[in-house]
């Protein structure tokens, strides 16, 4: 038996062979690195972001998600899937590296002997090891081509470059074999053929192939066998150059645009929307730029991310709006902008197809027949006459308002895409353009934004009833008290909602039956503008922040409570962006954490039975924005006879939104049935007997979809905070000293 070796160039010489893969190598390399130049320069036409902060946590991260595959794998199928293809793809690249490395560097250097790495034990191992990674990479791929052409779920809308990206790295993978099949059964080294040697075992597939070429004749120095080795040989090497050149031009961008959009992620807390950078100096302006009205207007990384995108549809998939039957799809949102930026045909949610070209009699002659042609000859294909740059996006339909508008902010989108795209600050700088300088906004819209602004809610009720809900409870106010322990910030929604208002005066109770020293702001608290600045309000917000600041400022205390997800939110997250001092002279405490915090150190002890099956929904700005799942659901289980049980499949960070968010509280609908119906539906499928939120706005919705759905009162709807009140029974109040600290 001779000594385990691989010969680079067997059968198709070393002058042809290696002439022709560097010269492939050098114009694949070439164009490859031609377009991503290009994109590089698309990207950075976009507005300024800064994204360099923190260096080494963005390396970290942008690590693990690419070789921990984390994100990828939280849809497990479709996750493994590509982990499959992933693994198998990169121990292949590895593999044809150490070739590379051994052929144009350690051999030329150290010489043929010394210099040769895959000999012997390490070339076994090698051969072993690529042999079955190889087939980990042909699962994921028939596995990929089974999904997206025969069983294609919903969310996947094919184009051509789909099955480019297939096709390729099938024919590279699939002649790989091959080509050993073929080398084990023909090459002959120290006097034996390779196949009869036992180390070719190593190469166990490749060796399974060859002994099929060896039945058929294709074996032991056929003629036959060593012209198709040569034929698969440069095909081969052909396609796998093709591939490299087509990285930009095609889906397989993915692969390093994701990786890079992944270490340019957003690290500020995640509930926080990016300010407008001068807005005061930009109103000033006779013609200010605010949002986004056009490409142009999005920024470098916004760009980046419509690059990144692998039109996966997990975003789509997990999209309240989209279930809903609306217009919006967060997929579609993206991969729009991604066409135009590019300069291909527009693939619209409708299944048409638009294309932008500054002269539209040519393009719809020439282009629209030929590249912008839709797959389906029946399609509809409108030519849209502009630049792409600075087409007006809303004006000319490429979004509607019911697309921009439906949007929840909820951020299953944002939490579910693997490419860590940011898609609700995408809308929410649209929604900033048609608010602040196209005046383009619903009725609904209108209507909350004037509320906020002359009465200081979005309900438009006089400021002088904010405290209503309070007559009788004796509360004090921090202006009677200056200093306390927690300041409870009520929230429009208690101090206006009637059912809200039962939720604020249970937490009184609470607050006094744990002695906590508390206050409210009373007729100085006003709406945070968390609605304001959702639907693109961003003046109207910093108002609203600037004036809760400066009297929170006026005052002392420890923390503040708040039963408001959207509030806690807004003033824990955002505030800081314009003085607030959270974190640093108080902490900001949704009502269920502190409601937790007090049942485990005793100061509630919750001891009479409620028997009742509770299904507990997590509201998005407590749940995926904050990553608060335990505090409540603490709570609940603290409660003798409680029976907590969960939607199935859509709970915790997967709970789909109440469809209040996004100030679609106060909209008509947009879809064909109502985001509340829908995530009330869900919820059932746990036969709850009651449902237990944890966000005033949720309750609304909830109250609203159970009235809507003749659900009525066969499914109770309670906060948290009431089902724990239900539970205390008699028990003695602690004594009022208790610190809070
Ligand atoms: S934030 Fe929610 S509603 Fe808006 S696009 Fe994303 S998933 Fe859809
Ligand atoms: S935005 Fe993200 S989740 Fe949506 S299709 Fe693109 S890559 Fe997939």
């Amino acid at each position: 038996m001779t000594e385990a070796i691989r010969e680079i160039y067997w059968n198709v010489g070393e002058g042809p062979g290696s002439l022709s893969l560097y010269l492939c190598a050098l114009v694949a390399l070439g164009v490859m690195t031609w377009g991503i130049l290009r994109d590089i320069a698309r990207w950075r036409a976009g507005r300024p972001d800064a994204r360099i902060e923190r260096l080494p946590a963005r390396a970290i991260e942008a690590l693990a998600q690419v070789f921990g595959q984390k994100r990828v794998l939280r849809d497990r199928k479709p996750g493994s899937m590509h982990a499959l293809i992933f693994f198998g793809f990169l121990a292949l690249f590895i593999g044809t590296d150490i070739i590379a490395v051994e052929e144009d560097f350690t051999v030329p250097l150290i010489g043929p002997d010394a210099g040769r790495i895959l000999v012997g034990g390490f070339y076994q191992s090698y051969e072993f090891i690529l042999d079955t990674m190889g087939l980990v990479l042909l699962a994921g791929l028939i596995w990929a081509t089974w999904r997206r052409y025969r069983t294609k779920p919903d969310r996947l809308n094919n184009r051509g470059t789909d099955l480019w990206v297939l096709a390729t790295l099938l024919y590279i993978t699939g002649t790989g074999y091959l080509l050993e099949g073929l080398r084990l059964a023909n090459q002959v080294i120290g006097g034996a053929t390779v196949y009869d040697q036992a180390w070719a075992l190593r190469s166990y597939f490749g060796y399974a192939i060859a002994a099929i070429f060896r039945v058929i004749g294709l074996g032991s120095g056929s003629i036959v066998g060593l012209a198709l080795h040569s034929f698969f040989w440069y095909t081969h090497m052909l396609v796998t150059f093709a591939f490299v050149a087509s990285i930009p031009f095609s889906k397989y961008k993915h692969i390093f645009y994701t990786p890079i959009n992944t270490f340019f992620r957003d690290l500020e807390p995640k509930g926080a929307l990016m300010p407008i950078p001068n807005l005061e100096a930009e109103i000033e302006k006779d013609e200010p730029s605010l949002g986004v009205a056009t490409l142009a207007d999005f920024t470098w990384k916004q760009r980046l991310d419509f690059d990144a995108c692998m039109r996966c549809g997990r975003c789509q998939s997990k999209c309240p709006a989209n279930a809903a039957g609306t217009e919006l799809s967060p997929k579609f949102l993206v991969t729009k902008m991604n066409d135009l930026m590019r300069g291909e045909p527009i693939m619209l949610r409708d299944g048409t197809v638009a294309r932008v070209h500054p002269n539209v009699a040519a393009s719809s002659t020439s282009e629209a027949g030929e590249a912008g042609k839709p797959a389906d000859a029946q399609q509809q294909y409108t030519v849209i006459k502009g630049d792409s740059e600075t087409l007006p996006l809303y004006e000319h339909g490429l979004f509607t308002e019911n697309e921009l508008w439906s949007c929840t902010t909820c951020r299953a989108c944002m939490e579910e895409c693997p490419a860590m795209i940011e898609h609700v600050d995408q809308i929410v700088d649209l929604r900033r353009n048609l608010t602040m300088i196209q005046s383009e906004v619903p009725p609904g819209v209108k209507r909350v934004l004037e509320g906020i602004e002359r009465a200081g809610n979005p309900w438009r009720l006089p400021q002088r009833e904010r405290t209503a809900w309070a007559a009788g409870l004796d509360i004090p106010t921090l202006a009677e008290k200056e200093s306390v322990d927690v300041l409870y910030w009520v929230g429009c929604a208690p101090s206006y909602d009637d059912r809200s208002k039962r939720v604020a005066r249970t937490m009184v109770q609470l607050f006094k039956r744990a002695g906590v020293d508390f206050a409210i702001l009373g007729d100085e608290e006003t709406c945070t503008g968390d609605p304001a600045r959702r639907m693109g309000e961003e003046l109207l917000y910093q108002q609203q922040a600037q004036t809760n600041i400066e009297t929170m400022h006026q005052y002392k205390f420890k923390k503040v409570v708040t039963t408001c997800a959207h509030c806690f939110n807004t003033i824990k997250n955002e505030y800081p962006q314009f003085g607030g001092h959270a974190g640093l002279d108080y902490q900001v405490i949704h009502h269920t954490d502190f409601l937790a915090q007090l049942v485990a150190e005793g100061r509630l002890k919750p001891t009479e039975p409620v028997d009742e099956r509770v299904a507990y929904h997590d509201p998005c700005y407590i749940g995926r924005y904050n990553d608060i799942y335990d505090a409540p659901r603490n709570v609940l289980e603290s409660i003798p006879g409680l029976e907590l049980v969960e939607a199935p499949d859509w709970n915790r960070e997967r709970a789909m939104c109440c469809g209040g968010g996004g100030g679609n509280v106060w909209m008509e609908g947009w879809g064909k049935k109502g985001v509340n119906v829908i995530r009330l539906e869900q919820i059932q499928k746990a036969e709850p007997q009651t449902l237990a939120v944890a966000c005033p706005f949720c309750m609304v919705m909830f109250e609203d979809a159970a009235k809507n759905t003749g659900v009525g009162d066969t499914l109770a709807r309670k906060d948290v905070a009431e089902l724990l009140l239900q539970s205390l029974g008699s028990e003695p109040t602690p004594p009022a000293q208790a610190n809070d600290s």
